[in-house]
């Protein structure tokens, strides 16, 4: 299918490496300006990588996790460029522990990156969104926040916390053709799992119908079309990307 496309201004977190990166780039090659966010300044050079293809995008180094830092960015992004109508929440990090083990500061550190970033984002950026009547609001979860997974209690409570957080914006915000929908990635070949041993991969692989570890193309494929004109329909949902992990 041709999905079409028209001009909007798209924000992606996490957008220095990894999943974010092909996403950001997949969304600027159908003519978006992107906005590119990340906590280190990874986000500079694939702003400028962008730019070097006669694409839009900019960069703005925020630390998602810390709410004054979110508003500043988002009150700038919206005197600059009025509003933005795709916001893509995919900044993620790991801090995993069976929950005997787990302190109470990588249990907080995780929901604050992976699910409270989410509410500051959207809460910084809704208005001018519903002003335009037009939206898109796209988290990246994980098959852990599906089915669980053991060591990952903190991972797992947030990313599950973003399909609530989707499924209510979905109904708050149907009324302004915004839609919000969660992707929910298996095991994707990306920096966040090269740290894992040979044989939890091997492990990994054996859970994974197709196969085959995900690439991050995968994902960006399943953002695009749900940020696309044709992607309006659908709203409230978690979209499995998983190699069929989670049948
Ligand atoms: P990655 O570690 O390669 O990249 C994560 C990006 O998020 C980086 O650009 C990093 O700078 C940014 N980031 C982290 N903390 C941040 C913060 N506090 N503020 C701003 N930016 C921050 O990760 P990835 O593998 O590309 O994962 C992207 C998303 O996909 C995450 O939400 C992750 O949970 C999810 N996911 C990944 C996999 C996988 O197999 N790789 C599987 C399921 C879900």
């Amino acid at each position: 299918m041709h999905l079409t496309h028209q001009p909007r201004v798209a924000l992606v977190t996490g957008a220095g490496r990894g999943i974010g990166k092909a996403i950001a780039e997949r969304l600027a090659a159908h003519g978006h300006t992107v906005l590119c966010v990340s906590k280190s300044d990874t986000c500079v050079a694939v702003a400028q990588g962008i730019l070097d293809k006669g694409q839009k995008a900019k960069a703005y180094q925020v630390d998602v996790a810390d709410p004054v830092a979110v508003a500043k960015a988002c009150e700038q992004i919206i005197a600059e460029y009025g509003a933005v109508e795709i916001l893509v929440n995919n900044a993620g990090i790991t801090r995993d522990k069976l929950v005997m083990a787990m302190s109470e500061t990588e249990w907080n550190e995780v929901l604050s990156t992976n699910l409270s970033s989410a509410f500051y984002w959207v809460k910084g950026l809704v208005r001018p969104m519903t002003r335009k009547r037009w939206g898109r609001i796209i988290s990246i979860s994980s098959v852990t926040g599906v089915q669980g997974n053991a060591g990952q209690a903190n991972y797992a409570a947030a990313k599950a916390g973003l399909h609530g957080l989707t499924m209510t914006l979905a109904r708050e915000l149907s009324g302004r053709a915004i839609t919000a929908n969660a992707v929910a990635p298996g095991f994707i070949t990306t920096d966040m799992t090269a740290e894992l041993s040979d044989e939890i991969k091997q492990k990994i692989l054996s859970f994974i119908p197709l196969g085959r570890f995900g690439s991050v193309t995968d994902i960006a494929a399943m953002v695009d079309y749900l940020a696309s004109e044709e992607g309006g329909y659908i709203t409230g949902q978690v979209f499995s990307v998983d190699g069929g992990m989670a049948i």
